[in-house]
């Protein structure tokens, strides 16, 4: 049994302590990677800080990629030694959400296990199934994506949450249709690949609305058509004007209810809200439903970006290959496994696209 290190996290809203954890072998269905690099997602915020509903002690991180290492009884791929991105949509592949194509809300998997353990036997919980803030991680094989060698693991790392989060929220759980218009609410990393997956979908028009000029700039540079600054007291209206028109469609990727609130402005008859960014849990936010029943508006949650991941990872890794999908850009800077709280303290104060940690 290999002794890693990872970054615990042993009580909400305390730093990160990195420990030599003991990690079990993989089991059927079950693959090793040694990773070589993870990125810093908001979520990994959210549940280090007691936002999110956790188990302590913990190790997160679950936008990573790697190399495989060891393959679980009845594995036959990905191939030992091979680039994969490693992400938290872990599915069964047989359920009504798996045989309809949203393996990205599967539940029919057992959370009680984790290969995980202090050297005195103490299990340590590998939140959303991944715990990649550390050299290795067990997760099951579903999880992984093997990409070609071209697109560097730093890049890669990004297509596990980030990226098909964004791109996927418009593709395909906005289904956005070339043509229409969209808006973007917070253009920070998820809502960046939003923009971008707008712009690769054929989008007419793209509003980014952020509260921080600089962020429009970077929105600007990822496709958005237009920008519009949050703090406007009215900027859906600046939004209509931008278009000529409401929006077809609206993603907010931020966890601030405000942007929820505000979301139903955006829209015209028949737009749809695709519900991204995730507010802390027990927070709520406002609608007025005669609006949406009279005028057809619908409310779309979306995990991941719907991705079917299997499909949707190999196809945006090739994107970039081309040079048709932006990744080398999202990385604000690299940073060593051991500056791990510094990485999040920068993350959490909102100016960084993607902090990446390189093992
Ligand atoms: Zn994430
Ligand atoms: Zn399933």
């Amino acid at each position: 049994m290999p002794r890693i290190r990872a970054a615990v996290c042993t009580a909400f809203g305390a730093p990160l302590e990195i420990e030599e954890l003991d990690l079990r072998a993989p089991g059927p269905g079950e693959i090793e990677v040694a990773i070589e690099a993870v990125a810093i997602c908001h979520s990994d915020i959210h549940y280090a800080e007691g936002s999110f509903p956790s188990r302590l002690p913990c190790v997160l991180g679950h936008e990573a990629a790697g190399r495989v290492t060891a393959h679980g009884p009845g594995v036959t791929g990905p191939a030992i030694g091979s680039r994969v991105v490693v992400t938290l949509v872990r599915f069964c592949g047989a359920c009504p959400a798996c045989l309809s194509g949203h393996s990205t809300i599967c539940r029919d998997f057992d959370r009680a296990d984790t290969p995980l353990a202090r050297p005195d036997g103490t299990p340590v919980w590998n939140e959303m199934e991944t715990a990649a803030f550390a050299e290795r991680v067990v997760v099951h094989a579903t999880q992984c994506v093997a990409v070609t060698e071209e697109i560097p693991a730093d890049r890669a790392a990004l297509l596990g949450c980030g990226v098909v989060t964004g791109v996927g929220a418009v593709v395909n759980a906005g289904a956005l249709r070339p043509g229409e218009d969209v808006v973007v609410i917070g253009a920070g990393g998820v809502g960046l690949n939003a923009i971008q997956g707008a712009r690769i979908a054929g989008a007419r028009r793209i509003v980014a609305v952020d509260v921080s000029q600089s962020k429009l700039s970077d929105a600007a540079a990822f496709g958005a058509t237009d920008g519009v600054l949050a703090t406007d007291p009215s900027p859906w209206r600046r939004v209509a004007k931008a278009l000529g028109r409401a929006a077809d469609l609206c993603i907010v990727t931020v966890g601030a209810t405000a942007a929820y609130d505000a979301a139903p402005r955006y829209v015209g008859w028949g737009g749809r809200i695709v519900m991204v960014g995730m507010p802390a849990a027990g927070e709520t936010a406002a609608y007025e439903p005669l609006k949406a029943a009279f005028t057809g508006q619908r409310l779309i949650g979306s995990k991941m970006g719907d991705a079917v991941i299997a499909r949707d990872i190999p196809w945006m890794a090739d994107l970039y290959a081309q040079g048709r999908l932006e990744l080398d850009a999202l990385v604000s800077r690299h940073w060593t496994f051991d500056q791990i709280n510094d990485a999040m303290a920068d993350t959490e104060a909102g100016g960084a696209r993607r902090n990446v940690i390189v093992f």
